[in-house]
């Protein structure tokens, strides 16, 4: 690791003396010894970092030395040549920095002096410089995230399969004309229109080509709270489905005896039994719902998860968007496992989740926050950031005071021990 952020540092150098040579070239203000030495410096370097091509390597040596030569004898140089020499080295260069970034466990910290002269360094048409210029623009997710966002997207639309060219037997390939995404004006959360970017995935290495190869996740000014700025929303019931296999078992991700104690934990508050589960996932949590002697109901937005579970556990799970599901009955217990962050209209579906409890009913809800213990450790290499599927990112800071409107009393806090970074927190209708 210390190594690849030592070769990407090693690029400030390289692009600081192409960039002085030649604007001093360009100038006409150069001594001819100082450009000399500068451009000896610049070809050791380049040297370093270009292709394992001995053959172009030793051609480019010549270059140098060729006008090096000029510059000592008659104080000046072949203009075409200069060009050529300055093209060959900023190729070099180019492939270089690929080779480094483009490997997939290379160094994705950012020095934002670096990373804002490479995006510009990197200004040429040709694939290589515009997929170098797709790995320097994602380097400054953090530093510049709507810059970030803007560039990559530009980049993926003259070159859509950046991603195969570099990776043998990727699929990835953006369409711009058949992305689904819309782009969110207003917080989906609170309404405000008051948010400002801030950090911009490079989504693309995901390689699913549902989505845009970047999202932008603002942070609402009103709320608190991050949402994406581009998303697929429409496209919810597919993207947020396929968590089992079609007929047959279903396998658990996580220890079943983690529910029960979650299970235990909601008893405290309210022992009823009438139960209904809001997106079913891979049908764990359903099934241990069944063993723990619950009544229950189920609605899911993924038609196919929907038959593969209703199949296995012998549930009638309802087919529909939460929103849309209609029922006169109240339930002591709803659950909303790891849902919010992907639904289009969370507190709408808070407000629901509200309105179909029974008298001290619990809702019981999972979601990632952004304020975790794991994700003030990890920081922005916590993989939540990379979850394709999800729209919105909350903090529990966030999320409590629109629990408080809504009518939901905080009776419980925990940190999740399915997923990292997750808060799990049960919720009492007030
Ligand atoms: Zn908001």
């Amino acid at each position: 690791m210390a190594e690849k952020k030592a070769a990407i540092m090693d690029f400030k150098a390289i692009i600081k003396e192409l960039n002085k040579i030649s604007s001093d070239y360009n100038s006409g203000s150069y001594s001819a010894m100082e450009l000399a030495e500068n451009i000896m410096l610049a070809s050791d370097h380049v040297a370093n970092v270009s292709v394992k091509d001995e053959e172009a390597q030793q051609k480019f040596s010549a270059q140098s030395t060729k006008l090096v030569q000029e510059l000592t004898l008659c104080q000046k140089m072949n203009d075409e040549r200069f060009q050529d020499w300055f093209n060959t080295a900023k190729h070099s260069a180019t492939v270089g920095f690929l080779l480094v970034t483009a490997n997939p466990d290379a160094d994705r910290s950012s020095d934002e002096e670096l990373d804002r002269l490479l995006v510009d360094f990197f200004d040429g048409e040709g694939l290589t410089d515009v997929t170098a210029h797709y790995f320097a623009a994602a380097r400054l997710g953090l530093a510049d995230p709507m810059r970030a966002y803007n560039m990559i997207i530009e980049d993926f639309r003259k070159y859509p399969d950046i991603l195969s060219k570099l990776y043998t037997g990727c699929q990835y390939e953006y369409d711009p004309d058949c992305s689904h995404d819309t782009i969110n004006e207003v917080c989906p959360i609170c309404g405000s229109q008051n948010a400002e970017p801030f950090y911009c995935v490079n989504q693309a290495l995901v390689k699913d080509s549902r989505f845009a190869p970047a999202k932008l996740w603002m942070e609402c000014k009103g709320c608190g709270n991050l949402y994406a700025y581009n998303f697929p929303i429409e496209q919810r019931d597919e993207i947020n489905g396929h968590y089992t296999k079609k007929g047959g078992t279903l396998s658990p991700r996580h220890m079943l005896a983690t529910y029960s104690e979650i299970f235990n934990n909601i008893r405290m508050y309210n022992d009823g039994r009438k139960y209904l589960e809001i997106g079913v996932g891979n049908g764990e949590m359903l099934a241990c719902a069944l063993e723990m002697g619950y009544e229950a109901d189920a609605v899911e937005i993924c038609k196919e998860d929907c038959e593969n579970i209703s199949g296995a556990l012998g549930v009638g799970i309802k087919w529909c968007d939460f929103l849309d599901f209609d029922t006169s009955k109240r339930y002591d217990l709803i659950i909303m496992g790891d849902v919010l962050e992907h639904v289009s209209q969370p507190t709408k579906a808070l407000e629901k989740a509200h309105k179909l409890l029974a008298e001290n009913g619990i809702l019981w809800l999972s979601t990632p926050n952004y304020n975790s213990a794991f994700t003030r450790m990890l920081q922005f290499s916590d993989p939540m950031w990379n979850q394709v599927n999800h729209f919105t990112y909350f903090s529990f800071e966030g999320l409590k005071p629109i629990l408080d409107k809504v009518g939901f009393d905080v009776k419980r806090y925990d940190i999740s021990r399915r997923y990292n970074g997750s808060m799990e927190l049960i919720l009492k209708k007030r």
